[in-house]
């Protein structure tokens, strides 16, 4: 394992420029790095004070939460997708991974949500999010495989919208199914009623690109992936790695770096913050430059 360091980030910087390709995988550590950590208590505390009332500290804690009725999830939700969705921009950390990956042949496989690469400029048709999309809403039976954007149905709650205690409250405010009537529930991956196969296209074009570089120069840089979800991310750019001839992992994460010792010098674990990490490889193309 390798520390944070000007030797590691040099290291780094040389696998990308002489990539025939990049497939970056990441997960909530880079988002958190970004700004939107969901374990942050003081933005909790600020954002979605109703919530800290009723007894939560952390966005994490809502996470897979069940016990709530339609009108309290649709208040939380209400103010959840519209500060980390609705109110973040383009961020400068992932425009600045964009600006050192643009010119090579990327793709991008995350975990994370919140459309933090798309609002950055990476391209829609070199991007897989299999756990879904916060601007999306779907109906949870699910009756058909249709999602719809959410913002729509965010609106209408406004009249019914509880600012203190962060509620909707009337029925009335509640998002139903336009298909069914039946209740909905943000397109984001918590059990058996996500509807997979909105993102079967994208699927279909990361297999497409890992065919085509398959034996080439490819670079797999996994940022913030660790153990919540690791079937999603981490698990597979191991299995990649093992598969192609050329292919070099480089591991990035605060606490959790450790790579297999089958993949050998093939891998290469940095352990640090994600952020320092792509300032500093920005930083590492500027001198080669
Ligand atoms: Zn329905």
């Amino acid at each position: 394992m390798q520390k944070l360091n000007l030797h590691t980030i040099q290291n780094v910087s040389t696998l990308i420029n002489d990539a025939d390709a990049i497939l970056i995988g990441s997960g909530a550590g880079l988002s958190a790095a970004a700004g939107l950590n969901y374990l942050d208590q003081q933005t909790f505390a600020d954002v979605y004070s109703g919530w800290k009332r009723k007894g939560f500290n952390v966005q994490y804690d809502l996470m897979g939460f069940s016990q709530w009725t339609q009108q309290e999830q649709w208040g939380y939700f209400k103010v959840h997708l519209e500060y980390v969705y609705f109110s973040q921009p383009a961020s400068p950390l992932y425009q600045a991974l964009f600006e050192r990956v643009k010119h090579k042949d990327y793709f991008v496989m995350t975990s994370n949500v919140d459309g933090l690469f798309y609002k950055s400029g990476f391209a829609r048709d070199r991007f897989y999010s299999p756990q879904g999309d916060y601007g999306k809403i779907q109906c949870t039976t699910p009756c058909s495989q249709q999602v719809w954007d959410v913002k729509p149905f965010l609106e209408k709650m406004d009249p019914y919208f509880d600012t203190v205690e962060q509620v909707i409250t009337s029925e009335e405010g509640v998002p139903k199914c336009p298909n069914c009537g039946g209740n909905m529930f943000i397109h984001a991956r918590v059990d058996g009623s996500f509807i997979d196969s909105v993102h079967e296209e994208e699927r279909q074009a990361l297999i497409r690109w890992l065919d085509e570089n398959r034996e080439k120069k490819v670079v797999m840089l996994e940022l913030g992936s660790g153990y919540n979800t690791p079937t999603v991310i981490r698990h597979p750019m191991e299995q990649i790695t093992r598969a192609f001839p050329n292919a070099n992992l480089v591991r990035v994460n605060l606490d959790r770096a450790n790579v297999p010792p089958d993949l050998g010098a093939k891998a290469l674990s940095v352990e640090g913050d994600i952020g320092e990490f792509i300032h500093a490889l920005a930083d590492a193309k500027a001198l080669n430059a």
